[in-house]
């Protein structure tokens, strides 16, 4: 039985083996000759300039040569784009996501070509939305590595990851679901999957977790909170000691690896604060920041990755017969809004439908059981009230952040149910509605998360020197951010990975 359980999870995993995915209009064309795009509007992210009508020169290995205006001298062997007026911005990069995760509440075993089709679009749909690179928070380690050497080979359009492998956290502490309690096969198949959460007790067992996440990781994630954001009786959860986050910090000073952290309450931000951490993830929920602890994070230059966009899919009305008095505001009315519309008319183009109408459907469990309850019944749903705090003290948190000059990165923590890959203009739009201007958002989205993953050398922004990572967009996204929902062609290190429109028979792409 096990066996066969194991061999089951291992072919819906590994995604119907021999089974390529081709990236999106583009045509088998030799992606390696050095190319130039002529007839391009650039957008520069960091002064707000367009430059139009402008030429981009990119190499054989996929980085940026040279941009400029007027004539320019083409060496025989370059292959010209015309972009026809488009506008180019660099490739979007998504700071905060768990890509190896398909995104739901559970798993149910007749679902398991559904839910490994769901986890490769998961990379599908983000370089399909412009996203050249992403920031995986979080993965099922041996999965993660298969995935990133699908991309690698061409058999899966995707984006750069850049990744901490597992959550690096105290045994018991969040997200503190057993992962066999979501999904039957999580334990037998560990062996294959590797693991999301490293749960450590004891100084040896640290030591060795620290060891193992830093196999080809960018950074160590912690969680910081010393409360669920579970529906549970007991909200408490065991917190790192002080002795335990000296270990962690000293061994990521020796490896030269940041240390990022995830919090929803005030009790993990001042604990964040009293560590050299580089960003933080998430933003308070529980209570309205100081002018005092948002200048302490601005003078440590700790960056937020605030992913506002969980807020507003976990803004349950299906908790309420109608919302507390209390928990309303003009936020959360707007916030209702969109999600109704995102839940209904745009989920079911970056999940499975079926998948996403599970997930909808488990939201009865809120009046179908006590609250309280929730846990217990393994029904592993957010305690509402928690969210709609996020909206109305974290969105104001957020701008207070934003008013000091606090970094800010953006991520949806796609992965996670009901934030599914694809979506990260939500969070766009969302800044929006708080006030940030589109050259602002973009910033976010580009040289603001570049420097949260300390890439800002290579990519960001476009400049001569950094890889080719660019999306053009028919009109200009600085004028309107809703443009970025649709990219028409996305490049990833020089290589065309995606085009909305069919691109065979033009001859820039013919072999
Ligand atoms: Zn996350």
């Amino acid at each position: 039985m096990m066996y066969g359980l194991l061999a089951t999870g291992t072919l819906a995993l590994s995604g119907a083996p021999g089974c390529a995915i081709q990236k999106k209009h583009v045509p088998d064309y030799d992606q390696d000759t050095p190319f130039i795009l002529t007839h391009v509007n650039v957008v520069d992210v960091i002064s707000g300039q367009v430059t139009p009508d402008a030429h981009v020169i990119i190499d054989s290995i996929g980085k940026i040569i040279s941009m400029g205006q007027g004539p320019v001298e083409l060496s025989p062997g370059h292959r010209v784009i015309d972009m026809k007026g488009r506008y180019l911005t660099p490739g979007l990069i998504d700071a905060h996501c768990h890509s190896t995760v398909s995104p739901v509440f559970a798993m149910r075993m007749a679902d398991l070509v559904k839910h490994a089709r769901q986890q490769k679009m998961n990379y599908v749909n983000t370089i399909n939305s412009g996203v050249t690179t992403i920031r995986d928070m979080g993965a099922f380690t041996g999965m993660l590595r298969w995935f990133m050497r699908d991309i690698e080979k061409g058999r899966l359009p995707g984006p750069r990851v850049v990744y901490c492998n597992s959550i690096l956290n105290v045994k018991g502490s969040h997200p503190e679901i057993p992962p066999s309690d979501v999904n039957f096969f999580a334990r037998p198949a560990s062996v294959f999957m590797g693991m999301m959460m490293s749960n450590f007790k004891g100084p040896d067992q640290l030591a060795y977790y620290l060891e193992e996440n830093a196999r080809g990781a960018s950074f160590i994630k912690l969680t910081l909170d010393n409360k669920t954001i579970f529906c549970k009786k007991d909200p408490t959860l065991p917190v790192y000691s002080t002795k335990e986050l000296d270990t962690i910090f000293g061994y990521a000073e020796k490896k030269g690896l940041p240390v990022v952290g995830h919090h929803h309450y005030v009790f993990g931000f001042d604990r964040a604060m009293e560590y050299p951490f580089h960003s933080i993830e998430h933003v308070v929920s529980d209570q309205y920041l100081s002018d005092a602890q948002v200048q302490r994070m601005a003078d440590r230059k700790v960056a937020i990755v605030p992913t506002l966009t969980i807020a507003q899919s976990y803004l349950m009305e299906e908790a309420f017969d109608g919302i507390p008095a209390e928990l309303k505001s003009d936020w959360v009315d707007d916030e209702l809004k969109v999600r109704r519309h995102y839940f209904d008319m745009e989920a079911g183009n970056h999940c499975e439908p079926s998948l996403h109408a599970q997930n909808l459907a488990m939201l009865d469990n809120y009046k179908r059981y006590k609250q309280s309850s929730l846990f217990e019944h393994k029904k592993f749903l957010v305690n509402p009230e928690l969210y709609f705090g996020m909206v109305n003290k974290g969105f104001a948190n957020l701008k207070k952040m934003k008013d000091a000059g606090v970094l800010i990165g953006c991520g949806i923590d796609a992965g996670m149910p009901l934030n599914y890959f694809g979506g990260l203009y939500r969070e766009f739009e969302i800044f929006q509605r708080l006030g940030f201007t589109s050259l602002e958002i973009l910033q976010c989205a580009t040289i603001n998360n570049a420097k949260i993953l300390k890439m800002d050398d290579s990519i960001g922004s476009l400049d001569p020197g950094k890889w080719a990572d660019m999306v053009a967009f028919d009109d200009n996204p600085l004028r309107d951010v809703q443009v970025l929902r649709n990219p028409a062609m996305v490049f990833k290190q020089g290589q065309l990975m995606y085009s909305s429109r069919d691109l065979s028979g033009e001859s820039a792409f013919s072999s």
